[in-house]
This record gives structure tokens, C-alpha cells and sequence, in this order.
């Protein structure tokens, strides 16, 4: 039995799980979710001593079932292989009382490798299954961290193009170059002036106009995302949260069937969501506690039920995190209304027109799984000096903010059970803020200048990313305006 998906609007229509991935929005601009979530078919016991390409396949083969198991153990052998730094693909650290499980091992050492690794198999192998023969347009746009791992994904993958559109002076300079050296003759990367949600409104924009749709068609062109609102990118996220638990008891640091917490630092709510779905598929996990920056909107959200992002738009040093739309959190909108899709299209409906929504008492109550906390920009330093002189350990701004929020909640809760952090990028792709923090006496030294010195004071080699980046020519110089995003893409495609 196929496992089929529909949009977050409309539950009538019913998709395929590749269909969903090659669409990546749905027509009516909700978002795809799977109509159940599946139990795990096999036990923790099994998935102790399995690697993480063969849990990958255990957890995937749950949500994408019209794949075949050569299909998709392809996809997945293809995409966990020599790019990441580790044969473990996800390594678990325990720092202090904390267990890190560092998802920036892939070669744009950020979390997002996780998923953007394997999501051009995945899409290719849709387009094949579903006989699609137009060229795919892979349009994305990012805080930082999804364009450069898009971008390593899908360059000079046949059949595709890719466009990924950045907030100007939003992104920090090694994600700003990382990007903008991109190699690749399918890939363009446009800096809009202006903030990471006008380039994600821009992007949805498109997905959603019906004409733009007919036009490119003509052309021989079709639209999907790598934005974490595509289907495609959430399960591949599950897996990671499936296979630290199983080592961790298999490292007994745990007990069989003991509850854990876990802490993630969040934007767009895909890489909490994906932990929550991870929950649901049987993990024994205790509390999500979502943890944002000074853009603490999800905070508000599980304190008041009121989502509202009439607020200032904060850049602050864990720029992945500053968003004020999170988009995932429609999925669990949607479930948490009781899969009632004409409930959440109504919220969303009132979150575009007057930029807030309040949820139902009902709703609201459904909300046990998970704690919203927040980090200001003086805690998430305190959090990596801290975290350096005790343990040795550095830590990148976002994870950070999640660790910082991990030991408030363990402070003011009394909750004791072990919590696992998302450790989401690597210090190195933030330098700057990351040796600020330790030390004062860095602020003044050029981002460059501090590599060596990082690598010494935390006995990690550099990473390839970051010998790349430096000798690396610039090969993407585009801007526009935010309005304006539909005519670039006009422009680069040539329609
Ligand atoms: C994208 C990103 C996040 C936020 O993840 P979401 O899935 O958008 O909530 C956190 N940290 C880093 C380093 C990221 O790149």
C-alpha cells in the first residue's frame, strides 16, 4: 500500500510521494504531508548496529513507498558517501552533559547536507518515474545555508537548473562566498536587497502563479523547491534523529526505551519538525524544545498561541535562524487542527493578509511534545566561552543558541532527562562571531586571518569547504530588487 500525501489546504487531493517531491508546493501554496505518520517497522535492537545509510533506507522506505528499494538505496549510497568528512555521516559528541550530534559534516558543513545531499537523487528519480521530460528549475531561496548545499547538490546535475536567491548583507561572508564561487553551468545565484522572508515570499510567489507555470512550461521548463517545504527534504531529516538514538544505546548511554530530550535550533521549523515526525514514528523522545534567536517568534507562538510576525527583523550573528515565517510550521498547524485543512488554510489565509494567526484552546493543547525558547545574542556568546573553557569545545552560533536554550530549560524545568542537541553548523562557517565570543581580542582580525587560529585552539583540522572558499574565483555577481524575482528567473532562463 502506497502511503500517499496531500497539501496542508486541501486534503482531498492525494499525491504520490514522488509526485510530491517534484512539485515540491502544492497548487493551492500549502505544503505536503504524508497522511499518516508510520510506525518504524524495525526495533531499536535491529538499528543499533546498523550504519547510517542503512537506517536511512529503514526510515525513508516508511514515507517514500513508491520508490523501489533499488531506486531508493541508490539514491541514498549516492548521496552519504566520501562528500562527508566521516564514515559515521552524523557523529555524536558528548560535550559536558550534552549530547551534540553534529549534522555538519558534508561539504558545505552545515546541517542542510543532510537532506540537499540526497534530494537531487530523489527529484531525478521522480522525474524518471513520473515520465517527466521538461527541464526541472530548482528554485531556492536561503538564509545562508540551503543555497551553498543546494547549490553543491544539484550543480551540473542533467536535467535541472538551479536558482537561489540570498538576502544582500543578510548571510555572513563565508556563506556569501561559498555561494557566489559556485561552480556549475546550471547554476545562477541572484543577492535581492532585501530579507531572507522576502526572498522566501518571492519564491513561493512563483511556485504559486498559475501563468508563470503555463509560460515556462511552453519553454520546456517546470518548477520544484529544495526549500525544506518540499517533502523531499523533511524525511531524509527523520533519519538522523532515528540513528542517534539507536547509538546512543548502543554506546549505553541510554537504557532501552529511555526517553530523551532533544533541542534544535530553529528558522523554518524543518529540522524540529523532522525530530517531532521522528517522535511519531516510535523515538522514544521525551520534549522538543525549539530554541530561536532574537527573532523569537516560535518562542511567542508556544507561550501565547499567537503566531505574529509584525515584529523587527533582527540580524543577528546565527543568521539561519533569522526568520520570521517559519514555514514548516504549517505541518503542525495542520495536524495539530486535527488534520483539518480548511482550519489551516484559514490561519494561513490571516497570517498572509494581517501577518498574525491565533490557534484554537484545543489546538493549543496538542502542543505538549514541544517548549519554545530563545537565546539573546549575549547568551549564545556566553554559551561558546563558556562551552571552550570548560570543555574545549567550540561551538558554532547556532548551535549555540540551542545549547544555551537546553540549559535554561534544564534549569528552570527540573526536566532530567538527557537531552540531545542539533548541532547544526560548523564554527568555522562563522568564525568571526564564534572567536569574538571566546575572545574579545579577535573582533578586530579579519574573518580570513582567524581560520588558523580556530583550527589550534579547537584541534579540529580545516575543513575542505573552507580551503575551497579561499582560493576559489567569484563566479555570481547578480542583484535585483525584492520585487523583482520573477524577472530574473525570466531572465536567466531565457523566456
Ligand atoms: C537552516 C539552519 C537552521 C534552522 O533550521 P530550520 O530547519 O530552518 O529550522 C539552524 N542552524 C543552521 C546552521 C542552519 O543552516
Amino acid at each position: 500500500m502506497n502511503l500517499l500525501y496531500n497539501s496542508t489546504r486541501n486534503a482531498e487531493k492525494k499525491v504520490t510521494a514522488s509526485q510530491a517531491i517534484l512539485k515540491g508546493l502544492a497548487n493551492d501554496g500549502g505544503l505536503f504531508v504524508p497522511e499518516y505518520i508510520p510506525k518504524l517497522d524495525v526495533s531499536m535492537e535491529e538499528l543499533k548496529g546498523m550504519s547510517y545509510q542503512e537506517t536511512a533506507y529503514e526510515v525513508m522506505s516508511q514515507f517514500l513507498t513508491d520508490f523501489t528499494e533499488e531506486e531508493l538505496r541508490h539514491c541514498i549510497n549516492s548521496a552519504y558517501d566520501s562528500k562527508f568528512d566521516t564514515e559515521v555521516i552524523a557523529p555524536l559528541v558528548k560535550v559536558g552533559d550534552i549530547y551534540h550530534l553534529e549534522l555538519f559534516h558534508g561539504a558545505t558543513i552545515a546541517f542542510k547536507d543532510m537532506a540537499l545531499s540526497i534530494l537531487p537523487h530523489l527529484l531525478t528519480t521522480a522525474a524518471k518515474k513520473n515520465q517527466v521530460t521538461k527541464e526541472i528549475v530548482i528554485l531556492a531561496a536561503t538564509s545562508g545555508d540551503t543555497g551553498k548545499a543546494a547549490l553543491a547538490g544539484f550543480a551540473d546535475v542533467p536535467g535541472t537548473k538551479i536558482i537561489v536567491f540570498y538576502p544582500k548583507g543578510g548571510v555572513s561572508r563565508i556563506q556569501e562566498l561559498q555561494m557566489v564561487t559556485q561552480k556549475g553551468e546550471n547554476t545562477s545565484v541572484v543577492a535581492i536587497h532585501g530579507n531572507f522572508d522576502n526572498a522566501q515570499s518571492g519564491v513561493k510567489e512563483m511556485f504559486e502563479d498559475k501563468d508563470l507555470e503555463k509560460e515556462l512550461a511552453r519553454a520546456g521548463y517546470q518548477f520544484s523547491s529544495a526549500n525544506s517545504i518540499n517533502i523531499g527534504r523533511l524525511v531524509p531529516q527523520i533519519v538522523y534523529y532515528v540513528y542517534a538514538y539507536a547509538k546512543l544505546l548502543e554506546n549505553e548511554e541510554i537504557t532501552s526505551g529511555e526517553e530523551i530530550n532533544v533541542t534544535v535550533p530553529t528558522g523554518n521549523f524543518g529540522n524540529i519538525l523532522a525530530a517531532y515526525y521522528a517522535k511519531k514514528m516510535g523515538v522514544p523522545i521525551g520534549t522538543l524544545i525549539c530554541a530561536s534567536n532574537e527573532n523569537k517568534v516560535l518562542f511567542d507562538f508556544f507561550q501565547t498561541g499567537v503566531y505574529d510576525r509584525n515584529r523587527e527583523f533582527i540580524l543577528t550573528s546565527s543568521p539561519s535562524m533569522d526568520i520570521l515565517i517559519s514555514s514548516n510550521l504549517e505541518r503542525l498547524v495542520y495536524t495539530i487542527a486535527g488534520q483539518d485543512a480548511e482550519k489551516n488554510a484559514e490561519l494561513m489565509e490571516q497570517l498572509r493578509e494581517k501577518g498574525e494567526y491565533e490557534i484554537t484552546p484545543e489546538m493549543r493543547e496538542k502542543l505538549g511534545d514541544f517548549v519554545g525558547g530563545f537565546a539573546t545574542e549575549a547568551e549564545c556568546r556566553e554559551a561558546i566561552r563558556t562551552t571552550y573553557e570548560r570543555m574545549g569545545y567550540v561551538m558554532d552560533t547556532h548551535t549555540a543558541v540551542a545549547a544555551s536554550v537546553c540549559a535554561q530549560y534544564r534549569r528552570d524545568s527540573g526536566d532530567g532527562r538527557k537531552c540531545l542537541v542539533a548541532s547544526t553548523a560548523s564554527p568555522y562557517k562563522f568564525i568571526h562571531s564564534v572567536m569574538t565570543a571566546i575572545d574579545e581580542k579577535y573582533a578586530s582580525a579579519e574573518e580570513f586571518d582567524l581560520i588558523d587560529e580556530l583550527s589550534r585552539i579547537s584541534g579540529t583540522d580545516i575543513p575542505k569547504a573552507i580551503e575551497e572558499i579561499c582560493s576559489a574565483q567569484i563566479r555570481h555577481t547578480r542583484e535585483c530588487d525584492a520585487g523583482r524575482m520573477e524577472e530574473t528567473v525570466k531572465e536567466i532562463l531565457g523566456v
